[in-house]
């Protein structure tokens, strides 16, 4: 058990099927990972019942467990035991009888509903909340669907109370509080002994771990936000969220970034002018040129079991529950997968384990109402709760149907679409909507496009879109419904239209354009991949920034020579405390296993300033930008730094060539200090005789303007350096790069900065150091054409500015 809770409580589940108690042991601990959960269910030999020996054994060790985990001296650690029906709780409390007294004392039987008992237990015990506390918190766990409504639409009530802290922050990635980010924060939430809500400063929060309520919201880029939290862990807690809010959730470097759609202009189309005759007008979603014939994709309304007769609200509860499990546990896989698909099927998960959802569908259970139908019935409330939003809010709705279909299918409700794949391959499929879960099946059966009369550029059906490159056009309007099956059209992504039935010169004029498009987007990806050469001979490496294997796939697939910065913090951004040296190792080890042996260059952690961890316990002032931050902080906590440098090594080990590197340096002395760090940890591994590879290349970042001034002795000590131009522009600019009222003084493409810069890279070169540059200057083409000029050896940027930026330096270096 990892330390940190003060009272250790565990958790007993009870269940007449042992695949039931798992599959609610699976979901707790999904939430919960660090709290001990046993699931006991079945008679002995497997059939449908309960096992006293079976259960008597799990309470037992359980409580054993709990005794040496503990940290407790109160009394107050246990065992709570949470059972399905009342025949297992008969059998629970024979077991309690037989305990001997000092374990009975620890052991409490809780009435309350399994599923939502044990979620609750759960993440109450990873609080460190005492026996009573996790008791209670179970007992409460079922709120009714117009509780439940009302708790996600009003601030709970302690947080009015004293005590209760609050901050505000401006949300800073580009789609704002979507469902990703919003399960993010729900997870991170959990992690803390507090309620939080969240909304517009004035307004009534949403609780926090209800991500359809967050999403509800409606908070987009640029939005003022308002954290409360209360409890026993509230600023700790707070201070999490505005980390995570103010770290984008994650989401700032996007490989693929979606522009902010603003639905109150006109759709973005290719002309201002009315469309021509013949031609519908949307927003292109996924780019691309297509002509083929149309085939519609014709949903229909699932098919639920009548109303009536005589259902076992108990029954159908569990029905329930496994079928959301399974539906859980599909997505569980789908979001270990990477790529967008993963964000996006990790963000349904998050959905589909909000409260709300499930407690709206068992409020409706009772013995007329099937679970199919309450199910559905609370899909189509929060589906129509979110529909009634703005966009993107209302996008969402389209995921809660997705995911409420398949929670139905499931329960062995048929909710296919009318059109089979082998229908749709090379046709533009035409549909109202395309649920995220389309896409994928739509890719496979090779559909040459699609054209939706409603959907949005930032939903996750036209994100997956995009990852597969299948063009795609939405907003469309209702008139393409009525384009008949087998029509030819010209679907145009690129500038958002559909032309439907056109003349044949204009089709096969279309055809030709299509097939030009691409062989220019082939040659564009052959060309990416290939190495920039100078004029003399020399390459320029054109390498990515990247944050974890997701951005690791990305920066190869956009035709990355190398990483230039793999900005570990990223990896711990979401965490309460920070991973130790094996996970670390592994962690990077799997971010390095996607180069394909290409050199990555690893930072070591940069805190502080503009990124305050929720893991470590950072100081606005004291680790602001101008304090304790980067290497600084490093140095003043050397045993952090210590574990990751030993990761670091032991993760080289197998892969590619690695270079270290330091952020925030201002001094030769520092240099040289890390240098030896990195040395006296190659040296330990070697001694242990841990399998560890030494970094090939130790360098430091330069962004400190002091940095660059005595580049030619920093130089003395290092093997390269690589510039931070974000911060180097602010500190040179004095401009902090998070302050919008100072915003027009962070120009990094700043006279004062070409300067600076020309010094540093002359220095560079005349002590024979390779010179990078790796914050967003070298990922402007006009910018890593002026740098390649002044002899900088490498830029490394945002995977997506890659094939751009080596365009430009082909055709304009010479
Ligand atoms: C920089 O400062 O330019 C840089 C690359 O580091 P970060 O943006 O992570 O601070
Ligand atoms: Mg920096």
């Amino acid at each position: 058990m990892p330390e940190g809770p003060v009272a250790q409580v565990g958790i007993v589940l009870v269940a007449h099927v042992a695949a039931l108690a798992e599959g609610v042991r699976t979901l707790a601990a999904q939430m919960a990972p660090e709290v001990d959960i046993r699931a006991v269910g079945g008679t002995g030999d497997g059939g449908v019942g309960t096992s006293f020996d079976a259960i008597l054994d799990a309470i037992q060790e359980a409580v054993t467990a709990a005794g040496e985990g503990s940290q407790d001296s109160s009394g107050d650690s246990g065992v709570v035991v949470l059972y399905d029906l009342g025949s297992a709780q008969l059998t629970a409390e024979l077991v309690l009888e037989t305990l001997d007294p000092d374990h009975t004392a620890r052991v409490l039987l809780v009435d309350a509903p399994l599923v939502e008992g044990a979620v609750a237990a759960a993440t109450t015990a990873a609080g460190g909340a005492g026996l009573a506390e996790v008791a209670a918190a179970a007992r409460e766990a079922y709120t009714p669907a117009a509780e439940a409504g009302a708790a996600e639409t009003s601030e709970p009530a302690e947080n009015r109370a004293e005590g209760a802290v609050r901050a505000r922050t401006t949300l800073r990635n580009s789609a704002g509080l979507h469902a990703r980010p919003a399960a993010a924060l729900a997870r991170l939430v959990r992690e803390y002994d507090a309620r939080v809500t969240v909304g517009r400063p004035g307004e009534p929060g949403a609780d926090a771990t209800g991500v359809l309520a967050v999403v509800a919201r409606g908070l987009r880029v640029g939005a003022e936000i308002e954290v409360v939290a209360a409890g026993a862990d509230a600023r700790a807690a707070l201070d999490a969220v505005i980390a995570l809010a103010d770290e984008g959730f994650g989401e700032l470097d996007e490989t693929a970034p979606v522009p902010v759609e603003q639905p109150d202009q006109p759709a973005p189309a290719g002309s201002p002018e009315p469309p021509e005759p013949g031609t519908l007008r949307g927003i292109g979603a996924s780019t691309g040129l297509v002509v083929a014939t149309v085939r519609h994709l014709r949903r229909t309304e699932p098919r639920l079991p009548s109303t009536g007769g005589a259902h076992d609200p108990a029954a159908e509860r569990r029905r329930l529950a496994a079928a959301v499990d399974r539906v859980n546990t599909e997505l569980a896989g789908r979001a270990a997968g990477g790529g967008s698909g993963a964000d996006i099927a990790g963000a349904h998960q998050a959905m589909l384990a909000d409260p709300a959802l499930l407690a709206g569908a068992e409020a409706k259970l009772d013995a007329a109402t099937p679970a199919e139908v309450a199910w559905w019935r609370s899909v189509l409330e929060a589906r129509d709760l979110l529909a009634g939003g703005a966009d993107p809010v209302a996008e969402r709705a389209v995921d809660v149907e997705d995911l409420g279909r398949a929670v139905l299918g499931a329960l062995g409700v048929d909710v296919r679409p009318s059109v089979r794949p082998e229908d749709v391959a090379h046709a533009v499929v035409v549909a109202e909507e395309v649920f995220p879960s389309d896409v994928a099946a739509l890719g496979e059966a090779e559909v040459a496009g699609v054209a939706v009369a409603r959907g949005g550029r930032t939903s996750h059906a036209a994100i997956l879109a995009r990852g597969l490159d299948l063009p795609m056009v939405v907003r469309l309007g209702p008139d393409v419904l009525d384009v008949a099956d087998g029509t030819p059209v010209i679907l145009d992504a690129r500038n958002g239209e559909l032309r439907v039935d056109p003349p044949e010169p204009e089709l096969a004029s279309a055809r030709q354009s299509a097939r030009d498009l691409a062989a220019e987007r082939e040659r564009a990806r052959t060309e990416a991949a290939g190495t920039v050469v100078r004029a003399d001979g020399t390459p320029v490496t054109v390498s990515a920034n990247v944050g974890g294997p997701a951005e690791a796939r990305a920066a190869v697939a956009a035709g990355a020579d190398a990483v230039g910065l793999l900005r570990t913090e990223l990896l711990y951004v979401d965490r309460p405390r920070l991973p130790g040296e094996d996970e670390q190792a592994a962690e990077l080890g799997a971010v390095l296993a996607e180069l394909g042996g290409r050199r990555a260059v690893v930072r070591t952690l940069d805190v502080g300033g503009d990124k305050l961890l929720p893991a470590l316990d950072l100081d606005p002032w004291r680790h602001g930008p101008l304090g304790e931050r980067g290497l600084r902080y490093a140095f003043a906590h050397p045993d952090l730094l210590r574990t990751q440098l030993r990761a670091v090594l032991r993760a080289a080990y197998g892969h590619g060539e690695v270079w270290l590197m330091a952020p925030m340096v201002t001094t030769a002395a520092e240099a040289r200090r890390f240098r030896l760090l990195v040395e006296e940890a190659a040296g330990e591994l070697a001694a242990e005789g841990t399998a560890f590879a030494r970094p090939a290349m130790v360098g430091v970042m330069v962004e400190v303007p002091a940095a660059a001034l005595v580049a030619d002795r920093i130089c003395a000590e290092v093997d390269f350096v690589s510039v931070g131009s974000n911060d180097l522009t602010q500190y040179v600019m004095a401009a902090d790069r998070t302050n919008d009222a100072v915003g027009d003084l962070y120009q990094p493409g700043h006279e004062a900065m070409w300067r600076l810069l020309g010094t540093l890279v002359e220095a560079s070169r005349a002590a024979g150091r390779h010179v990078a540059v790796c914050g967003e200057l070298a990922g402007e083409p006009d910018a890593a054409v002026r740098l390649v000029g002044m002899g900088v050896d490498e830029l490394s940027m945002t995977p997506n500015a890659i094939p751009g930026v080596k365009a430009a330096l082909r055709s304009r270096l010479s």
